[in-house]
Formats: C-alpha cells, structure tokens, sequence
C-alpha cells in the first residue's frame, strides 16, 4: 500500500477545475496582485479525469470538484460523467457556493453526482452581500432548494465562522439545515493564502461553536467518520439531523491527512499551506506513459510530511506564529 512520510495513506483527490469565481469572500479572495492562471495552462477534462483515473488506481476513493467556483467553469457535467464512471471511485462530490446551483443542477445530476455540499455563512442577505462581497443569498437558496428538489440526496451546508462577522448566525443556520433537513458543517476560520488578514482573535473555536449550539440544542458527538474525516461530528438529541465541525487550527487532524489536491494548471498539491507543488502538466503534455505518470505521483506521495496545522497549533500555543511568515498557494487554486 502506498503511504506518505508518516504513514498515511492516500484516499481523498481534491481537484480545483478553475481558480476563477463569482464571488470575492474576504476569509478566501487573495489580493489584486494574484494573476489569474491563463486559460491554456488550465487542464481539460480529458487530462483531469486521465489523472484522476490513475490517482483511484494508487488508492483514491473520493473525489472532490472544488475552485474557485466550479460551477463557473462551462459544461462541468461533462467532467463529472467521466468521473462518475470511474471503477473504484467510491464517492464523487462537488462543493460550490451555489449560486449557479439552480441553472445547473439537472445536467450535473443526469451526469451522475449525487453529493452536494454549498457553503453559505449567514442567511442574512446584507451580511451575505459584504462577506462575498457580490453573492445574492436568494440565488443561493434557490440552488440549495432545486437540488433538493431534483432528488440530490445528500447536501451538506459548509459555513466558515469569523469572530464578530457571523458568530451570531451559528444557530439561525443550525435551525435552517435542521428544519430542511440538510446537514452542516462549521468551519473554523483558516490562514489560508496570503490576503485574509487573519488572527487568532477572529478564530471561535470548535469548543465555542458547539458550546453554543449545545445550549440551544442538546448533541451527542459521534467521532469523525471512518476515524480520518476532516470534521467531528454530532447528532441532535432529539434525532432530528446532525452537524459537524472542522476543526482545523484548534485541534488539527494532520496526523489522518489522506487528502492531495490537484490545481487547474496542473500541479499536485500535498498539503492546503503548501508553498509550491509539483508540475504534472509538463508530464501529461509531454506524451508521458501512464506507468510513468503513476510512479511521478507514487514518488511525490512517497516523500510527503506536511503537518503544517499541527505546527501552527505548536507555535500558536507559545505564541510565536506569524501566518504571514509563510508563503502559501491561494485557496482558490487550490480549492478548500
Ligand atoms: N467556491 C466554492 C465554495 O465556496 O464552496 C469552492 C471553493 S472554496 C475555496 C472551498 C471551501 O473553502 C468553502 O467552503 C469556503 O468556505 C472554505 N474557505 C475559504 N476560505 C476559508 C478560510 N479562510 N477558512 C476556512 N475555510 C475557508
Ligand atoms: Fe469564491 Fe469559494 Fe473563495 Fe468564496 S470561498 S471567494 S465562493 S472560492
Ligand atoms: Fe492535511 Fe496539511 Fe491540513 Fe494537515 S494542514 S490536515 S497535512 S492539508
């Protein structure tokens, strides 16, 4: 079995399809100085799924399409249906923002996704509009509710929560994706990329998060699923729903990280703060085999020892942590 520095093996391929997005949320947007990747470096769907083909035979069982904004990125379903088809591809879903959700939602479904997660932080339309600075909740909701109706069976809410921004719509979300049944996800807020300013006094922890959920709502925690999900999740004990949290600066889960991510021009990512990653386009278009591509990817793996949340956490906990000290990859090449 293939495995990484410390053992960890590697299951999850996050694949970012664009870097461009309608949306400019400021926990995510980088600065305008970031240069937009150019058209021709992006990879097409032939190359993303021969890539991921070969990545499901080192031991990938899940696939994520992320961004960017995927949906900005025209005939998505086709790149889905290759997926989708994939022998031993046990689980292929799509995280967007939504807001192309509603128009979209019967191609990519006829294609064969079945697992939907939208991030929306508040359902407070103004507060919606300044954080991603030009999204319309209505559109947004219209897309969750149409994939709903067209029989998606698992969607899940993604909300980042920032001290002082939405803190205070923690329970207004948990009491919407509870009466609609959908589940949800709190994200701890991230020094991801290098323009969101952040600092541990905009950070509400895991343990404030589900202190105050907990007050309104009694949960039981449940564990993170199959023991390396990024998120601890809960159930209500009332039965109805359950809601998760992800945990990343507060109590890392590096140590479970099977995940590896693949940028739109081309490069393989080994970690969400990598500085740099490794250039797999010059391979695939340079007529490389897939024998030789597989042993590129398999050496990368081989090698890889990032634990950059257990660290930050280290250095936060002696109060010697700069996150601007470290050049990372924006997020929206990246994909979350
Ligand atoms: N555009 C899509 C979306 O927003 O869902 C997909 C890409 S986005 C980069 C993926 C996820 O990263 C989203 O759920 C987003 O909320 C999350 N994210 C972005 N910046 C973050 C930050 N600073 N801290 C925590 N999560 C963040
Ligand atoms: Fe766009 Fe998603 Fe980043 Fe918001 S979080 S700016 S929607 S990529
Ligand atoms: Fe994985 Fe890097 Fe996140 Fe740690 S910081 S969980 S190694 S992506």
């Amino acid at each position: 079995m293939l495995v990484d520095g410390y053992r960890r093996s590697l299951k999850d391929l996050r694949i970012s399809v664009t870097d461009r997005c309608n949306f400019r949320c400021t926990y995510c947007m980088p600065l305008d100085e970031y240069e937009w990747i150019d058209k021709r470096e992006i990879l097409t769907f032939e190359e993303i799924a021969r890539l991921a083909n070969l990545f499901v035979g080192l031991g990938v069982e899940k696939i994520r399409l992320t961004g960017g904004e995927p949906l900005v990125r025209q005939n998505l379903d086709q790149l889905v249906a290759k997926l989708s088809v994939i022998d031993g591809l046990q689980d292929l879903c799509l995280t967007t923002n939504g807001a192309l959700l509603g128009e979209k939602i019967d191609a990519l479904r006829d294609a064969g996704l079945k697992r939907i997660n939208v991030s929306v932080d508040t359902l407070d339309p103004e507060k919606f509009k300044r954080m991603t600075k030009r999204g319309d909740l209505k559109k947004v909701l219209e897309g969750i509710f149409a994939a709903k109706d067209r029989g998606v069976q698992r969607i899940k809410l993604n909300a980042v929560v920032e001290r002082g921004v939405n803190d205070d719509d923690i329970i207004p979300l948990v009491q919407f994706s509870r009466n609609n049944g959908f589940a949800i996800r709190f994200i701890e807020y991230m020094d991801v990329g290098n323009a969101n300013n952040w600092t541990s006094a905009k950070l509400l922890s895991k343990k404030e998060i589900i202190e105050k959920i907990a007050a309104r709502f009694p949960l039981k925690e449940i564990g993170r699923d199959q023991g390396s999900a990024p998120s601890v999740d809960y159930e209500f004990l009332d039965g109805r729903g359950d809601l998760g949290v992800i945990a990343s600066v507060t109590e890392p889960f590096c140590s479970s990280c099977t995940r590896v991510r693949l940028t739109a021009d081309g490069k393989i990512v080994t970690c969400l703060f990598s500085q740099t990653g490794h250039d797999v386009k010059a391979l695939l278009r340079g007529g490389a085999s897939d024998q030789e591509i597989t042993e590129f990817l398999r050496s990368i793996w081989k090698v890889r020892k990032d634990r950059y949340s257990a660290e930050r956490l280290e250095a936060l906990r002696t109060s010697n942590y700069d996150p601007k000290s470290h050049k990372k990859i924006e997020m929206i090449s990246l994909g979350g």
